[in-house]
């Protein structure tokens, strides 16, 4: 205790330090190796009996962990879709740390006032109606999962029985999808619903974009009394569009709950002439989008909407009466996984506050420009084949000569200058190379390009 107690007393110096570990780390982002593709092994080793101290800890991690550490906070890191953390996000990250509130509960802190501010704001960023809230996630993974129980929950309804209480049994519920992303398949995993549960609708020829002819079809053959429709606004390949407003006619008519996944998708509808790609999802039921991709708020950042907030609450009500509070707010943990968790709403608050609508739109127009600027050199290099259009944020594409793609792949990581990682489109292996990091420069793209002029058989 007296270690803590005299760390305590001199907080400042040991903060300072960290602060200067800190920055270290963020200056050296444009140069050190976009990934650590090979970390060394941590050996298993004895749980300390007497600590070392948070100084001689610090300079620990500075000489054996920082060095392994990864740089997709920064420029050149495309793999899967990685944000990276604006400045004021950071801060306000830092200081969710330091005020370590448990905004779950209502009633002893501004905290659960500043997450249904924050879920207003996104609202507004998305240009969705009032109806819509709901609650911060850990993730997209999360918020696709509160879509899927929340569907169950309409499910059951429709034939007279309240699942979060009686449970699944004597339901049918089918769901239907054309792209899914894998997380909702593990949602349906986790939701007793089962991964069977999916019935795959075909995609329009060439495209990750669901068939509304066959999804028409599917609902109407299928006998299933309940029903959940997932469809994606930008998959993550591809990053097609399902048609959402035919699809929400579709399910008003079968009484199907609508989930879209917009992780990084619904983005695009801060560009004007991108903006009627979503059209339509102002009718779903539930929506889930990512802080911690193109929002450019440090992990981990999800967002859940939904305008069927009491059935959310039905789903993941906490009866206990030491829980109960009463008062305008919602208790968060009846919106959500867990019980208690950080004061998530804070980097979104600060990056909100301090760059408004419009810096969010810079970030997702830059990275739309850098995209398009590495498609159209890739399109017309002799030694690569651009696989698809690029509409988005992402890049799918394959040298053209090389028969060991993961080979070349690895080659290309390895020398630290980007970090790009594998795909697959239309039955074809791939490479996948994504924009989503406020801090990439037309330079970066530039950089990249005289990288892959000079790569083997590249
Ligand atoms: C990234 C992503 C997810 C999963 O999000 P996590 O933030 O990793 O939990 C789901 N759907 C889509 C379309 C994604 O791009």
């Amino acid at each position: 205790m007296s270690l803590m107690k005299s760390e305590a007393s001199n907080l400042a110096e040991l903060l300072e330090r960290a602060l200067g570990t800190g920055l270290d780390f963020v200056d050296s982002l444009p140069d050190r190796p976009a990934a650590c593709v090979a970390p060394p092994d941590l050996p298993p080793g004895p749980l300390l009996e007497r600590g070392m101290g948070s100084e001689k800890a610090l300079d620990h991690f500075r000489g054996e962990l920082l060095p392994h550490l990864s740089a997709s906070a920064g420029p050149r890191y495309w793999g899967f879709v990685t944000g990276g953390a604006t400045p004021a996000a950071l801060v306000g990250d830092w200081l969710s740390s330091v005020a370590d509130q448990n905004p779950s509960i209502s009633g002893d802190s501004i905290a659960p006032a500043v997450e249904v501010q924050v879920l207003d704001w996104l609202r507004q960023l998305f240009r969705l109606p009032e109806t819509f809230s709901g609650s911060l996630t850990s993730g997209a993974t999360s918020a696709n999962l509160l879509g899927i129980l929340c569907g169950r929950q309409f499910a059951g309804e429709a034939q007279g029985i309240d699942v979060a209480s009686a449970g699944l049994s004597g339901t049918l519920i089918q769901v239907f999808s054309a792209c899914p992303h894998a997380s909702s398949l593990k949602g349906l995993a986790m939701a007793g619903l089962g991964r069977d549960s999916l019935m795959s609708v075909a995609c329009e020829p060439g495209s990750e974009k669901m068939s509304v002819p066959a999804l028409e079809y599917a609902l109407s053959a299928s006998g299933s009394p309940g029903k959940i429709v997932l469809a994606s606004a930008g998959t993550v390949t591809g990053t097609d569009f399902d048609d959402l407003s035919a699809i929400a006619d579709l399910c008003r008519d079968h009484s199907a709950w609508l989930h879209v996944d917009g992780a990084f998708g619904i983005f695009s509808r801060l560009l004007e002439e991108k903006r009627s790609w979503t059209d339509g999802i102002e009718r779903a039921d539930s929506i889930a989008c990512d802080g911690h991709k193109w929002l450019n708020v440090p992990y981990d950042s999800g967002v859940f909407l939904t305008p069927h907030t009491r059935l959310l609450e039905q789903v993941l009500s906490v009866p206990s009466p030491y829980l109960a509070t009463d008062g305008p707010l919602p208790n968060f943990m009846n919106r959500g996984v867990e019980n208690s968790r950080r004061f998530r709403a804070l980097p979104i608050w600060f990056s909100l506050q301090a760059y408004g609508r419009a810096g969010v739109e810079e970030i997702v127009a830059g990275n739309c420009r850098q995209a398009a600027r590495l498609a159209d050199w890739l399109e017309a290099s002799p030694d690569y084949e651009l696989l698809t259009t690029c509409k988005l944020n992402v890049v799918v594409f394959r040298p053209s000569d090389v028969e060991d793609l993961g080979g070349w792949l690895r080659a290309l990581n390895a020398t630290g200058t980007v970090f790009m990682t594998p795909g697959r489109w239309q039955g074809v292996d791939a490479v996948r190379a994504a924009f989503s990091n406020w801090s990439t420069t037309a330079e970066d793209v530039e950089r990249v390009i005289e990288l892959m002029e000079t790569m083997p058989e590249g």
